[in-house]
């Protein structure tokens, strides 16, 4: 500490990569600073440190800490003790001087790298503008972001009265939403949604609770009570099969639908969704326009393309609405997913119906789509579920085992009256689903990963590897772009390493899923301060979605196709 202190004021003045020689770790009272990784200069991106504590000294009951749900409950409550504590830091000379950034935590509650929790200590991982003129050291500054700004942050950390109902809040909460999970898988249910549920957002780019929204109740047809802790909880519960959710436009179907989609993450206290959970293995597909797909067999949906293009290894650099919903869907179930969310606003309307006028018009032998309706049955025999939300194609109900309507952000069973209208349906069973994906090439893609290769996103809606840019907004269960970063980094690992061993991408999937459920997050990628847990199939969607097939385009170079 004191030694810091000296060669802070020995480089004081000195050009700024003076700054080098502070590397390395310093004791504080009771907490201990590690400069990782020092900026070249004040321009560049900022320093990396950690920091760590005993949980124990700052007045964090082992109770707190004394299981996995609890651990990941407490590293969010830290972590938004940390963010808070933050606001309104100094400025402290040039550019970014004196600023200390901390990765970002929103609504949902998963593992970030910035706070780990490890054998009773909390590691801190953030980065620092070390404070400059020009490109001189300001030491006076850099001694006072050390000595004042640095303490008086990590005092924020400490357990008080102010704080501690907070903490144990997000415990509690996590540790609750973990237990909901263990009863839908004992009692096979897709979903639950917890009567006074808060579903609506703020607003599109703002996903806090909406305030004053109607809360969430069950129709009486589909209420369950499940007694958690001796805690008893009402409300939806939506049983294995196929459901639809209909209803006016604007009554709330996109909202209900989305609320599930993000079900398959815990969220924070007070964030409305805290107990509207959803089987982890539910994915959302939509159609997604201009994707890049290599070699998926997606003939269980499209044959006989024109040209007589093979739909039983399809690769496109520009699928359409069709084809690449087509794909998605494929792949998803591939990698294991066991219940389908789809909204028909974002639908291929030729992928989700044909309806008798244009089966009279267009002979089914030209037809290359088998639409999504005539294969739901068959994918509920085999263990795919599907939860959709209706707004013009009646045809569905029936196949539904329950339609929902909502009526004015009110959830209504209607799924007699539906059945009634549209009578019982049967589709032929096909039986033809192969849903193994072919093997991704590996062997191209360490060729991306150099020395010198980079990675970085924007926002959450593009990852880059070198100059590959991977297009993410159809993946809308991807909430941070930190998952996106999570996603390359793992990519890279199996590249350059074979983290994940051999074999189908199903198996690597499934593997990453364990290792991120099981190793600290240090342990699999160093110190890093930017990193976010992700599923294995947005992992699989992402890697699905670069091509590696062709070296780094030129910059700003885009590469067209023939389009299907
Ligand atoms: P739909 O998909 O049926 O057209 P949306 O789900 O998009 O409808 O919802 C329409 C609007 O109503 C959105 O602005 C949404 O935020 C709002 N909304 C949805 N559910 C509720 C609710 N329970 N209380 C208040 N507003 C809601
Ligand atoms: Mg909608």
């Amino acid at each position: 500490m004191n030694q810091l202190r000296k060669l802070l004021s020995t480089i004081n003045g000195q050009s700024y990569g003076a700054y080098r020689k502070i590397a390395g770790a310093y004791q504080f009272d009771d907490y201990q600073l590690e400069v990782v990784r020092v900026q070249g200069d004040p321009f560049a991106g900022p320093s990396l440190m950690r920091l760590n504590f005993s949980l124990a000294s700052f007045g964090y009951s082992s109770a707190l800490y004394s299981n996995k749900a609890k651990i990941v409950g407490l590293e969010n409550a830290i972590h938004h003790l940390a963010a808070e504590g933050l606001k309104g830091g100094a400025r402290r000379g040039s550019g970014k001087s004196g600023l200390i950034e901390l990765q970002r935590c929103g609504q949902q509650m998963f593992r970030r790298s910035a706070v780990e929790i490890k054998g009773g200590q909390l590691f801190l991982t953030f980065f620092v503008g070390l404070p400059a003129a020009g490109r001189r050291v300001l030491g006076k500054e850099a001694i006072m972001m050390f000595f004042e700004d640095l303490p008086s942050w990590v005092s924020s950390l400490r357990v008080n009265q102010q704080n501690t109902k907070r903490i144990d809040a997000f415990v509690n909460t996590n540790q609750r939403a973990e237990k909901v999970r263990d009863l839908l898988r004992e009692k096979q249910w897709l979903a639950f949604i917890a009567n006074g549920s808060i579903l609506a957002r703020k607003s599109g780019v703002d996903d806090r609770p909406m305030l004053n929204a109607v809360p969430f109740s069950s129709p009486k047809s589909m209420e369950e009570t499940i007694d958690v802790d001796g805690e008893k909880i009402t409300g939806m519960a939506i049983p294995k099969g196929i459901t639809v959710i209909t209803g006016g436009g604007f009554h709330g179907k996109s909202t209900l639908l989305n609320a599930l989609e993000m079900g398959v993450y815990n969220h924070i206290p007070n964030d409305g969704r805290t107990l509207c959970i959803t089987d982890e293995d539910a994915v959302k597909v939509r159609a997604e326009d201009g994707r890049y797909v290599d070699a998926v067999d997606i003939s269980p949906f499209i044959n006989n393309l024109p040209h007589r293009k093979d739909t039983q290894s399809f690769s496109t650099e520009n699928a359409s609405g069709s084809t690449s919903q087509a794909t998605n869907i494929i792949e998803a179930i591939g990698c294991g997913a066991k219940c389908l969310l789809i909204d028909e606003d974002t639908s291929a309307s030729n992928f989700m119906i044909r309806d008798q006028q244009v089966q009279q018009l267009i002979s089914t032998a030209k037809e290359p789509i088998t639409a999504y309706i005539e294969r739901i049955q068959e994918l509920r025999t085999k263990g795919v579920s599907t939860i959709l939300v209706i707004g013009g194609i009646g045809d569905y109900f029936g196949v539904a085992d329950h339609v929902l309507m909502l009526d004015e952000y009110e959830v209504r069973e209607v799924t007699q009256r539906a059945r009634e209208i549209a009578g019982p349906r049967e589709y032929q069973q096909a039986g033809v689903f192969s849903m193994d994906l072919k093997p991704f090439n590996w062997s191209l893609a360490a060729k991306h990963f150099g020395d010198r290769s980079k990675m970085s996103v924007r926002g959450r809606d593009e990852l880059s590897v070198n100059r590959d840019a991977i297009d993410l907004r159809a993946l809308e269960q991807l909430v941070e772009a930190e998952q996106a970063m999570m996603a390359g980094k793992l990519i890279g690992l199996q590249s350059k390493k074979a983290l994940f061993g051999q074999g189908s991408l199903a198996e690597m999937a499934e593997r990453v899923k364990e290792q991120l459920k099981n190793a600290d997050f240090s342990d699999l990628f160093g110190i890093h301060g930017g990193l976010s847990y992700v599923r294995k199939y947005e992992w699989v969607a992402i890697l699905k979605r670069w091509n590696v097939s062709v070296p780094t385009p030129p910059k700003g170079g885009k590469r067209h196709g023939r389009r299907y």
